[in-house]
């Protein structure tokens, strides 16, 4: 990488010195001031592996409860291999982006089945599992097995385009993500680095005056904003929960369905005008908020599949429909 113009009393963040300076103010920050999570407390590979793969597209305050229920659910690779796909499913519901937790499923399968219930240590035998790409790699050998292989997301990406103050390309990041790497800590130092983008480097305001680092950032902060940040869409969408003699009525979608095929959801119906029997709440998916609004009746109106309602929250719900039952008072 070619040298960027340095601010005054900014140390080189492309030297040897500089780098060695850098791990260490940011493992020392790290040290005191990282989050207590609840898969930071162990460096079980099984654990580090389901937390990696909860958090990707997840924030943390949203996976925090899921991963406890998961691990109760499931305490072992054993447990979750031998678990049926929809049990599995129903433990994730609610979390989203399901083909994560099929191929978490699967992955569990191949290491029972497949390599005798030994977990990979590496970060290259890792990649060979279902569903881990690099960086969840990458995370699991440094973190579980002290690899010294660096991770790159979204945080350390923004993290490294303001440090080094100019747009990098992707292998240009993974590069100096390497360069910086602490050989002696790469698993904490990988998480120094995405907790600094979680908590200090901030996508909008990075708040500089607490950073660990400030002394070796190129931007310190300068031309952060995002004036172009997305808009959320809006819709309106209605849904009918027809309950019956104890019973439910659901709908499973198609296998082949791209989006949560097998899962289970409440019908959707044409929108009608609010009854006093509604319920009404909001939900959003990525860039789109919901406004969803819930007729009950007890004569159904479209055709599905009646469900005690005491079997209801151990199927794989969609996300939506497990909330509406608990608005609903029905799980
Ligand atoms: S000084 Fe500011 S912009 Fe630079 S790394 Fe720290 S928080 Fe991010």
């Amino acid at each position: 990488m070619t040298a960027s113009r340095r601010l005054p009393f900014q140390q080189d963040l492309e030297a040897p010195a500089g780098q060695h300076a850098f791990r260490q103010r940011l493992l020392s920050w790290y040290d005191r001031n990282r989050r207590d999570l609840p898969w930071r407390n162990r460096r079980d590979p099984y654990r580090v592996w389901v937390s990696e793969i909860m958090l990707q597209q997840t924030r943390v305050a949203a996976v925090l409860g899921y991963y406890a229920r998961f691990l109760r659910r499931f305490p072992t690779l054993e447990k979750l291999a031998a678990a049926r796909e929809a049990s599995v499913l129903a433990a994730w519901s609610g979390l989203g982006y399901y083909r994560r937790a099929r191929m978490l499923h699967a992955a569990a399968r191949k290491i029972v089945h497949e390599l005798e219930g030994v977990f990979p240590a590496t970060s290259r035998d890792l990649l060979a599992l279902p569903g881990v790409g690099r960086y969840t790699a990458a995370a699991i050998a440094s973190i579980a097995f002290n690899e010294p292989a660096a991770v790159v997301d979204g945080n350390v990406e923004r993290v490294m385009q303001r440090l080094f103050g100019r747009s990098l390309s992707q292998r240009e990041v993974w590069v100096a993500a390497e360069d910086l790497l602490s050989r002696n800590r790469p698993g904490d130092f990988n998480q120094a680095m995405m907790e600094l983008g979680a908590t200090v480097c901030v996508p909008m305001e990075p708040l500089c005056a607490a950073c660990p680092v400030v002394r070796f950032c190129s931007t310190r902060g300068r031309g952060s904003r995002n004036p172009k940040a997305k808009s959320q869409r809006k819709r309106e969408i209605c849904y009918a929960l027809s309950c019956q003699n104890g019973e439910v009525l659901l709908l499973k979608r198609p296998k082949d369905a791209a989006l949560m095929p097998g899962m289970w959801e409440l019908p959707e119906i044409e929108a009608r005008g609010p009854r006093s029997s509604d319920l009404q709440l909001r939900h959003s998916i990525t860039i789109t908020d919901y406004r969803v609004r819930v007729t009950r009746t007890e004569t159904p109106l479209v055709s599905g599949q009646w469900v005690p309602a005491t079997r209801v929250s151990k199927l794989p719900l969609t996300g939506l429909a497990r909330k509406i039952l608990r608005a609903a008072e029905i799980i």
